[in-house]
């Protein structure tokens, strides 16, 4: 390995490493009171660790893999300013499905709680992090999903992290999508139940898993509402028939559903018909409710007691900031008071997947805000991208490893904040650099 023969062809000492690598190993005192042979070990280990990580690094550029940050100098919203980009750039890239990341009340809310409940509680909620607040997000986020209670957690990465090792052991099951959510996959690693994947959205498949899961005590099928990378929506209908055939719980993600998909945004529940037949729903406070962080499990009782016992990222976590509750109790009453503004968002959504399908574009999924423009080749999609934000318009080129090879695309997102003009626009700028690229004629 090349950095072996870096280090055993030099004569080894503190000052043969990069500045960079000596800054890895501060804080140096402790380590300066060891002999001159401890010391020199341990510069090399973290030179080692140094060399490691860069062949790392090197192979992710060499993939064409890397991911770049692009610095907003705004607020989230349907227009920014971006860093290194001239004037306000539409934003069709944010998960700010409603809006609401920036909504006059939201942002107000935020601010008073922050003058009255402070900055944050420098405590885990079972010592001394639990405030009014706190319950009351708790109380008006269990009756939006109609479930009989709430824990609050610092994201959903988390609730989907603390969720399984706590209500599953090693003679349970668990069935979950193939393509669910890396922090969902994460979250059945850490639990002893036995795991079984059945293929994406494919209920033949899940029949068999149930089947093979009949011995185990409780079975527990896991999916996403929606599926992010293509807007797909899970049969949940399908999956809840066969639950109820099998003896299983049924979990669903609801990250890219909450507070915009059904009647009244209530999720992919009640988009079809089965409030009253799933058990466990995770879900965020970081995209659709406001967009600050935070997630949360609602269900039945007895497991949301048995979640503040026992679940780690509960646990072993800081409580959320006041002023990030305030704000997502706020979205979510907006959102119970009217369904005004998941209809606007239903609305502009429509326009834009019908606008684009006209030009002669491939859409995936079909009714939900987030609408992959399939373009197949990875480099067309970085290529369209970049040409769309010099046309003023921020969108992303998704390609392998994140979604299968051959099936790059870029994916637009849909907000009730833009405006119909804003969709329009986006839509245009599609068009010329498609025709550009020979994506349509
Ligand atoms: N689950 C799904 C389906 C998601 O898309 C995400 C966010 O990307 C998460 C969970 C994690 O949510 P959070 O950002 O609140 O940690």
């Amino acid at each position: 390995m090349p950095h072996l023969i870096y280090l055993t062809a030099h004569n080894f000492t503190v000052m043969s490493l990069g500045k960079a690598a000596r800054s890895l190993v501060t804080p140096v005192r402790g380590v300066l009171r060891c002999s001159a042979s401890a010391l020199s070990r341990s510069y090399a280990a973290v030179a080692e660790a140094r060399a490691v990580i860069e062949h790392e690094l090197e192979t992710i550029r060499a993939a064409g893999t890397w991911k770049a940050e692009r610095i907003i100098t705004s607020k989230q919203g349907p227009q920014i300013s971006v860093d290194g980009s001239r004037g306000n750039i539409l934003n069709f890239c944010a998960n700010n499905y409603l809006g609401l990341s920036s909504h006059p009340e939201v942002v107000q809310a935020g601010i008073e709680a922050l003058k009255t409940h402070g900055a944050g509680l420098s405590s885990v909620r079972f010592i001394c992090g639990t405030q009014d607040l706190h319950k009351k997000l708790e109380q008006t986020v269990a009756e939006f999903h109609q479930r009989e209670d709430c824990i609050l957690y610092a994201s959903c990465f988390d609730a989907n992290a603390g969720l399984f090792e706590v209500l599953l052991g090693p003679d349970d099951a668990v069935l979950s999508d193939e393509l669910n959510h890396a922090s969902i996959i994460d979250g059945i690693r850490l639990c002893r139940a036995k795991r079984l994947r059945y293929k994406h959205m494919d209920l033949s498949d899940l029949e068999t898993k149930l089947k093979e899961a009949q011995s185990s005590r409780m079975r527990l099928v896991v999916t996403d509402g929606v599926f992010s990378m293509d807007g797909d929506v899970a049969p949940l209908r399908g999956i809840c028939d066969l639950a109820e055939q099998y003896g299983a719980m049924v979990f669903i993600d609801e990250c890219h559903a909450t507070g915009f998909l059904g009647p009244r945004g209530r999720g992919t529940d009640e988009l079809l018909g089965v409030m009253d037949r799933v058990h466990i729903i995770n879900s965020t406070l970081g995209k659709a409710l406001g967009g600050a962080a935070g997630g949360y499990t609602v269900g039945p009782k007895p497991l949301i007691d048995l979640l503040r016992q026992r679940s780690r990222p509960y646990l072993f976590s800081n409580a959320l900031p006041p002023p990030v509750v305030a704000c997502a109790t706020r979205a979510v009453e907006l959102l119970l008071a009217s369904n005004e503004i998941a209809q606007s968002m239903t609305a502009k959504t429509m326009r834009f997947r019908n606008k684009m399908t006209q030009a002669g574009f491939t859409i995936a999924g079909s009714a939900h805000p987030i609408c992959p423009v399939m373009l197949g080749d990875a480099r067309l999609a970085t290529l369209m991208a970049d040409d769309m934000l010099k046309l003023g318009v921020y969108v992303i080129g998704f390609s392998y490893p994140v979604v299968p090879k051959g099936k790059a695309r870029i994916r637009v997102q849909i907000s009730a904040a833009h405006t119909d003009e804003d969709i329009d626009r986006c839509v245009d700028a599609f068009i010329q650099t498609g025709r550009k690229h020979g994506v349509i004629s």
